[in-house]
């Protein structure tokens, strides 16, 4: 049922159940189209981590040394071979990925398969424990972070129930910029990232890796935070065009009155 709203001597008429029904399902699928290519955003990366699988041992010894280099050691920081770990299954054990874990100060690599990456994770390690200028902040940001782009996705997919130029609450203002607050939140973590990665490609060459090898590291890391960098816009994105569409399935709508 629709009634009847009055806002500044204006009569606006609210929308029906069913448009806002419309609107839901239209925002949803618009927002899945606009995500479809992160699909895509990946697959350098996870290509090229494949790839550098055969030249491994290149990596290992090195990767293995960065830790005492680092003197992440000293901080309690410890790698685990993750292809020694029980759940097989896990993206880590496969050496799909590697992660750092601030918490229990572990790195969880397939040492085995990919250390090109563990340089990385120790970056993040080194912006967690040995950092100046905020990056620790950076690195505490990452789950807040996370948490408000995915707040946001709410936001995004409430109806309206007052007309534009309605006086605005805090949840009004919040809807009205909720695409530019999922990018920004999500902005952080693409700065943590490249920052661990910088720290890890200086690690890597304190650590003896050959120069060709380090050209050859900053294109997988460049592609990685291509990934991140791409969840991050296109988050914002399909925020935003969902929050477009549901306006206009959910506003009031003015009544002409002559
Ligand atoms: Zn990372």
């Amino acid at each position: 049922m629709s009634y009847v709203y009055y806002n500044n001597g204006n009569e606006y008429q609210t929308r029906t159940l069913m448009s806002e029904t419309e609107g839901a399902i239209l925002a949803s699928a618009v927002s899945g189209a606009i995500l479809s290519p992160l699909t895509y955003v990946g697959k350098p990366f996870t290509n090229q981590l494949k790839k550098e699988e055969p030249n491994n041992h290149l990596y290992k010894d090195c990767f293995q040394k960065a830790l005492n280099i680092s003197e992440l050691d000293k901080k309690g920081v410890k790698i685990i071979p993750a292809q020694f770990l029980d759940a097989a299954s896990n993206e880590y054990a496969k050496g799909t990925n590697a992660c750092f874990i601030p918490n229990t100060k572990e790195v969880l690599i397939n040492t085995d398969k990919i250390s090109i990456a563990g340089f990385h994770e120790l970056g993040h390690a080194l912006n967690a424990l040995k950092s100046k200028y905020g990056v620790k902040y950076l690195a505490k940001m990452r789950a807040p972070g996370y948490a408000i782009a995915g707040l946001m996705e709410y936001f995004a997919i409430f109806s309206r129930k007052k007309p534009k130029d309605a006086p605005r609450s805090i949840t009004d203002i919040i809807e009205d910029n909720c695409g530019k607050i999922a990018f920004t939140a999500m902005l952080p973590i693409v700065a943590e990232e490249a920052i661990a990665s910088i720290r890890g490609i200086k690690l890597a060459r304190a650590s003896g890796v050959a120069e060709p090898l380090i050209k050859n590291m900053k294109k997988l890391y460049a592609k990685a935070l291509m990934t991140y960098g791409g969840r991050a816009i296109l988050g914002g994105l399909a925020v935003y065009a969902s929050r477009k569409v549901m306006d206009y399935f959910t506003r009031p709508r003015l009544v002409e009155n002559k």
